[in-house]
């Protein structure tokens, strides 16, 4: 089941957010190491640093033009292949770590005419920046605009800290559950066939797949922006958002559960629950962070057991599906 790559040791199992009787200081750990430490607050800090920094003042961004959206998009592109392309580079260029931590023992596709180019990696890179740069730079754009417009309420950090807050924290929930939601209806056949089936040419994974999908899933992908139209909050979490939904999937797409640095230092990289989607396709819709698939029966933990319920389901449609065609 494994093929032959890493297979951690432990289930993966439903956040202690959502234990009851409740367990808050297993919670507290699992916010800040789980959820947050440290991707999460890479992009919280790259959030800050954008907004301050990276950012046509509110002023220039009053009037729609494509000079200052293009140098969005230029800020997004350059954020994402320092991410992507570093994670690439690292674990399937320079081969750092070897097949360490590696999920599946197959590198990437270099001959395979199922993607552009006929190279996987190429491939992924194109569907990410043409489309999936441009998509999120345009909804980023249009939100910050309608602040710049005042046609969206702006909180102050000064006004409202602990409010900002506990909505920098929810921008991971909104995201994930988000993600279930969307994803969730790409797989309505019509619109996997139509969309969703070009993330899925990638059944191996590295972390230009991460946002590799087609124009259409993008947009509705990248429609998470708009909780905060209706949602009051200050334009870094709006950044954030773009970041969290734009870049880490580089870093939970990469194909190795851990990245290693010389001899003492790993990072938690690659997600093994949305590693089992591309494998599997019909379980772990959703994100840990907002267990959903635990609730209809989709959750698969990586464990032998959930392989195996997963055979029977298959089965038991299979055989229904041919006695409803003998009746
Ligand atoms: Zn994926
Ligand atoms: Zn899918």
């Amino acid at each position: 089941m494994s093929r032959g790559g890493y297979q951690p040791p432990d289930p993966i199992e439903v956040p202690p957010l959502y234990a009851w009787p409740p367990r808050p200081l297993a919670t507290l750990r699992w916010i800040t190491t789980g959820l947050l430490f440290p991707w999460g607050l890479l992009f919280i800090a790259l959030a800050v640093v954008a907004w301050n920094y990276l950012t046509p003042s509110l002023e220039r961004m009053a009037s729609l033009e494509v000079g200052w959206m293009a140098l969005i998009w230029l800020r997004n592109a350059a954020l994402l292949t320092l991410v992507a392309g570093g994670l690439h580079w690292w674990l399937y260029i320079r081969r750092a770590q070897d097949q360490a931590y590696m999920f599946n023992t197959r590198w990437l596709d270099t001959e395979n005419r199922k993607f552009l180019f006929r190279n996987q990696a190429r491939d992924n890179m194109f569907w990410s920046l043409v489309s999936g740069c441009t998509v999120w730079s345009f909804y980023e754009s249009l939100t910050l605009w309608a602040y710049a417009e005042d046609r969206i309420p702006r909180v102050e950090w000064g006004d409202a800290p602990i409010y900002l807050a506990v909505m920098t924290i929810a921008v991971f929930f909104w995201s994930t559950l988000h993600f279930y939601l969307n994803h969730r209806l790409l797989h309505w056949p019509p619109l996997y066939r139509a969309a969703h089936e070009l993330h899925h040419r990638n059944i191996n994974i590295g972390p230009w797949t991460g946002i590799s999908m087609h124009p259409l899933e993008h947009v509705i992908y990248f429609s998470v922006f708009f909780l905060w139209w209706v949602v009051p909050v200050h334009p870094v979490i709006v950044i954030l958002t773009g970041f969290y939904q734009g870049i880490s999937p580089a870093v939970s797409h990469s194909g190795f559960e851990q990245v290693v640095i010389g001899r003492r230092f790993r990072v938690t990289a690659g997600d093994h629950f949305h590693q089992l989607h591309h494998r599997y396709f019909e379980v772990n819709y959703g994100n840990t962070p907002t267990p959903v698939d635990r609730l209809f029966g989709t959750w698969h933990d990586g464990t032998s057991e959930a392989h195996e319920a997963l055979k029977n389901r298959r089965l038991a449609r299979h055989r229904q599906g041919r006695s409803s065609l003998g009746a």
